[in-house]
Formats: structure tokens, sequence, C-alpha cells
């Protein structure tokens, strides 16, 4: 087992259960998370006999190796990640003015068959370890000489799908003698498992963003198999209910797709089932992603579906598409999988590890 697979909770009760100091925790949190440690060796403040005793039962190494690093033409990154067991995941950095946002997966696949989504296309094939979660940030940090400053859960993978690593690693980011990011800067993206996210919220508080993605039960049954489920009643009752940071707002996720969710009906529905609600809405017209069935809107479409939504007091954003050409745009990750094929007869972006 790594040693980055325990909260920082569960790292006091192993320190408490040794005998050792309760401050040995915190000691160790700063060599792996600020110091950047990969091995007990390096623990110079630990005693010999401390240090042999984490080495019998732990790991402190990295969990996965950079495979492959692309770069697209718009500047985003890509990183390929081989993990120990030979599967592959990606994690994409996107910078902007004044943020790195670094879009981390949380499992290799995902079991919830969203029909737009390449990642779906997959399915599941597991999830991810709290140590492999956090690893994409500390390598990628690493790597690019720490300038990530924001991280999304809207990697391949549903977040709330594996909840116990997802809070566990949640716990280390924000942890103020571990990784210390502010809750405010890091967001859980999710399909909407609907008891989940009342979980998630009595463990920790970060910013939620919901993939809606259609306004009307019968539409998203159709592309979101998840809300036959949990309808999108629950589903808004459940968000709003969720604790985000202070000054933050609940996001709500809309990927528009060409003739299926882009009318101004859709627009209308979205705006009545939204309005009233302190949320942000953030549009994301499709990335076409392989053989998925879909195509993205016009930018006109695109426009009239937000002023709609505007003429009902929303705060509603156009998210623009980043790094399309590596296929590392929302909804485009699938590592060594089907898109691997798809990626070869792209040639924009720069391959560099
Ligand atoms: N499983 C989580 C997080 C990963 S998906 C979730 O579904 O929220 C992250 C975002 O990408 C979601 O909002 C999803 O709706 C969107 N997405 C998926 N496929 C897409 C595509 N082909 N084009 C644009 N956005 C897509
Ligand atoms: Fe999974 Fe999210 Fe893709 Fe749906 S959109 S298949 S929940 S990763």
């Amino acid at each position: 087992m790594n040693i980055k697979d325990l909260s920082p909770g569960e790292l006091e009760k192993f320190v408490a259960d040794k005998g050792l100091e309760p401050f040995r925790a915190r000691q160790i949190g700063k060599w792996l998370y600020r110091k950047g440690a990969r091995s007990f060796e390096e623990m110079t403040d630990l005693s010999k006999g401390t240090r042999e005793l984490l080495k019998s039962a732990f790991s402190a190494g990295d969990a996965m190796e950079l495979a492959e690093e692309q770069i697209s033409t718009d500047g985003t990154r890509k990183f390929l990640f081989k993990l120990l067991d030979g599967k592959q995941i990606e994690s994409v950095l996107i910078p902007e003015k004044g943020r790195h946002t670094l879009c981390v997966s949380s499992q290799v696949g995902c079991a919830l068959g969203c029909t737009f989504c390449l990642t779906g296309t997959i399915g599941k094939i597991r999830n991810l370890t709290p140590s492999e979660i956090l690893d994409q940030y500390i390598l990628v940090n690493r790597y690019t000489g720490g300038s990530v400053t924001n991280i999304v859960f809207m990697g391949m993978g549903e977040p709330l799908d594996n909840l116990g690593n997802l809070v566990r690693a949640l716990k280390t980011m924000t942890d103020e003698n571990f990784l210390g990011l502010s809750p405010k800067r890091i967001t859980v993206s999710t399909s909407g498992i609907v008891p989940r996210i009342k979980e998630l919220g009595e463990q920790v508080s970060v910013n939620l963003a919901v993939s809606l993605n259609a306004p009307r039960d019968e539409l998203r049954d159709v592309i979101m198999p998840i809300n036959k489920k949990y309808p999108i009643k629950e589903l808004i009752k459940a968000s709003v209910k969720f604790p985000v940071p202070p000054r933050k707002a609940l996001m709500f996720e809309y990927v528009l797709l060409s003739k299926v969710n882009d009318s101004d009906r859709d627009a209308y529905d979205l705006g009545h089932l939204l309005s009233g609600i302190n949320c942000k809405v953030n549009l994301i017209p499709f990335n076409e992603a392989g053989p998925l069935p879909y195509r993205s809107p016009t930018r006109e479409r695109v426009l009239s579906f937000q002023e709609i939504l505007m003429s009902f007091g929303l705060n509603v954003r156009i998210r623009k598409s980043r790094g399309s050409d590596i296929l590392g745009a929302c909804g485009q990750l699938a590592a060594e999988y089907p898109a691997r094929k798809i990626k070869g007869e792209k040639s924009a972006a720069r391959v560099v590890v």
C-alpha cells in the first residue's frame, strides 16, 4: 500500500496505533506533500526505527509514471500516466490567465455510459486509489515547476462512484498540514449519483459541478442512463443542499448536442428549472470524439441558447473548448482504449515525452 492512500485522519490513527507521538503524522505529511519525499529514508527527522516501521508497512514512491505528454496548439497539455498495474489514465492541464487548472481522473474508464462521452464507451475498468488521484497533481506540479493552481475532477470517471477514495484524496488536498489547497480551488463534477452528493457534502466542502445536460427526464434518461435511477427533480434537490465553500455557487454543466438538447424549447425548460437557484451555468458545446453519434451546434445556436437562459436572470458562461486537437477536451479522454487509434489521425499536436 502507498502511504498516500491514507487520509490525514487515517495516518494519525496509524501513528497512534503504533505508539508514536501524534505530531509524527504531520511530520510525515510535510515530507510527502511539501518537500516531495519519495522514500522514507529521506525523512531524516524521524528515527531510524520509525522509518523502518513505515517502510515495512507502506511504499512512499510515485503511484504512476508519466508515459507521454501532448501539447495542444492552444497551450493545453495532456499527460498520459501509466499506473503500476499497466493501466493508463489521462490528466489535462489548462493554462489560463491567472490560473492553471488541472483536470484529473477518478477512475480508469467509467461505468455510467453517457452516450456523448468517450470515457463512457470504455466501461469501468477500476477505481483509482487515493495515491493515484493525488499523484496526478503531484507529478504534474513537479514536472511543470509547481504551476497548478486549481483542480477539477472532470477527467476520466465518475468521482462519486469512487467516493471513499475521492474523499481521502480531497482531505489530503485540503488539510493545511498536508497539501493545503483551498477548497475554493477544487471542483468535483458529477453526473448525479444523488445519495452520494449528500454523503460527499457531509465529509468535505468543495465546489460542486453537476452535469445536467438535459432539462427533461425523458431526454436525460436517453443520454445519461443514471437519470433513470435518479431523476432531475431529485438531483436538483440534493445539489442545492450541497455545502459549497463561502461565496461560491453551485455549477450546472450542460453539454450542447446539436438537434438533441439545444433547441429554444430546451433552453426555456432549463431556464424554468434553474431560475431562482443560486448557481452558475456552464454551456459546453459538444467536443466531437471519434465514433460518438453527435455534432456540435453552430455558434449562433449556442449564443441563442445562452441568451434565453440569461433572460431568466441566470449567470451563463460558454466554455471554450481547450485541447481538442489532442483529444484533451471534456469527454474526449480514453487513454489507450478506443481513442488511441483516433489520436493517430490528428497531427496538430506535439508529442513531447
Ligand atoms: N463523470 C463526471 C466527470 C467527468 S465528465 C461527470 O459526468 O460530471 C466531465 C464533463 O465533461 C461533464 O460535464 C460531461 O457532461 C462533459 N462531457 C462528456 N463528454 C463530452 C463531450 N464529448 N463534449 C463535451 N463535454 C463532454
Ligand atoms: Fe462517466 Fe461523466 Fe463520461 Fe458520463 S460524462 S460516462 S459520468 S465520465
